[in-house]
């Protein structure tokens, strides 16, 4: 749900001339890759807005920021949101910087989908990952990542050879989760710092993008921080976690009420609490996050924002897009195709290495029902190499 901005253009003609046969140029909804991207415009898409269990309607935490300047840039990518990324329609090439705010599963286990789906999907080089170290070194960024690489060790090693290798790889950006408005990225005109958020334990940050005049803040799980208070300032678009209410988790969730004390107001940001802190910081436009948003709870929600902050508000869901210019900020639904294939990619093909392959043992080849297949693809396999030039 979003409530008009009441800033930017404003449109006063209520009515037009059109062609029967022509489309109108501005649509209701974003209809992936049916816009160009303005040199001065950011779009910024929710691929994740809910909880630690994902559901249908919302994929837990993730965001695309996309530049006019051409680059795009994945903050947080929890579990189910690489459907919704997926569904955008952009080349996986171009979806190759990730950046976390915190290990929780639900702000980062979609990277292993990311990792290896973009790679068959068709991203030819490294997936790059920045994100915060812990006061323990097993606690941090490259730990976890080192834990996926083990992890996925049988599904590296099966591809290797088969597809080509430079998208099985992955770089990881560990930086001090202490630093204060640290600079952790500065590329094209780009510079993304962070500072440190007041989570469950040590290891929560939180992030600006700042670019052409316009700037982006993205809040780690927090509990109400002074750091983002100070450095959210100035914001255009300025996302901060909003948990459900206490009476929501205990209704909803089935908490214990102590528990939702705890879990509502102590490590994470109640409500009024978000409208609190919305207050002080100010932004263009101050986006609600991180809560299960429906017909039956985002009313409750919004009117504990609403006795803190009265500025301009957009509660979360998944597939929300803002357009961001000096000029407005627009809010629509992204309509996407539920049923989207890998888009093109951008490089031309490379050849598999096929001396990275790691061959089957002679024992499992032994089981492989040759005869049967040959009989049953050749004609299909002789007509689709004819079609193809290959002998
Ligand atoms: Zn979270
Ligand atoms: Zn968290």
């Amino acid at each position: 749900m979003t409530r008009k901005p009441g800033l930017g253009k404003h449109h006063e003609a209520n009515w037009m001339e059109q062609d029967p046969t022509k489309a109108r140029a501005e649509h209701s909804g974003y209809f992936p890759n049916t816009e160009d991207l303005g040199a001065d415009e950011m779009r910024v898409i929710i691929l994740g807005s809910g909880m630690p269990n994902a559901r249908k309607s919302q994929a837990s935490a993730s965001i695309l920021v996309e530049l006019g300047n051409g680059d795009k840039f994945i903050f947080d990518i929890g579990s189910e949101s690489v459907a919704n990324l997926g569904a955008l329609e952009i080349p996986y090439d171009w979806l190759d910087k990730v950046f976390i705010t915190h290990l929780h599963q639900d702000h980062f286990a979609d990277l292993l989908a990311l990792w290896i789906g973009g790679w068959t999907g068709g991203r030819h080089g490294p997936l790059r990952v920045w994100g915060p170290s812990g006061d323990k070194p097993e606690l941090g960024t490259k730990a976890a990542i080192e834990g996926f690489r083990n992890s996925m060790l049988w599904d590296v090693t099966s591809r290797m050879g088969e597809v080509p290798s430079g998208g099985g790889e992955v770089q990881v950006n560990e930086f001090d989760y202490l630093g204060e408005n640290q600079v952790v990225y500065q590329e094209n005109g780009v510079t993304i710092r962070s500072f440190p958020a007041v989570h469950a334990i040590d290891g929560s940050v939180s992030y600006s993008l700042e670019w052409n005049g316009l700037k982006f803040v993205f809040g780690g799980d927090t509990y109400p921080n002074k750091w983002y208070v100070e450095y959210a300032k100035g914001a255009d678009l300025a996302i901060h976690e909003c948990f459900p209410t206490m009476d929501q988790l205990v209704d909803n969730y089935k908490f214990q009420p102590m528990t939702a004390i705890n879990v509502a107001i102590h490590v994470h940001t109640a409500p009024s609490a978000f409208g609190a802190v919305m207050d002080l910081v100010k932004p263009r436009m101050a986006v609600a996050w991180h809560f299960y948003n429906d017909f039956d709870t985002r009313y409750d929600v919004y009117e504990q924002i609403r006795s803190t902050y009265d500025g301009p508000l957009a509660l979360a869901t998944d597939l929300i897009v803002f357009n961001v210019t000096k000029d407005e900020i627009r809010v629509r639904e992204a309509i996407v195709n539920p049923n989207t294939w890998p888009a093109p990619p951008t490089m031309p093909p490379e050849k598999p290495d096929h001396t990275l392959l790691t061959p089957r043992s002679d024992y499992i080849n032994s089981g492989m029902l040759s005869d049967l297949v040959d009989k049953a693809v050749g004609p299909e396999l002789a007509d689709f190499k004819k079609r193809h030039g290959l002998d």
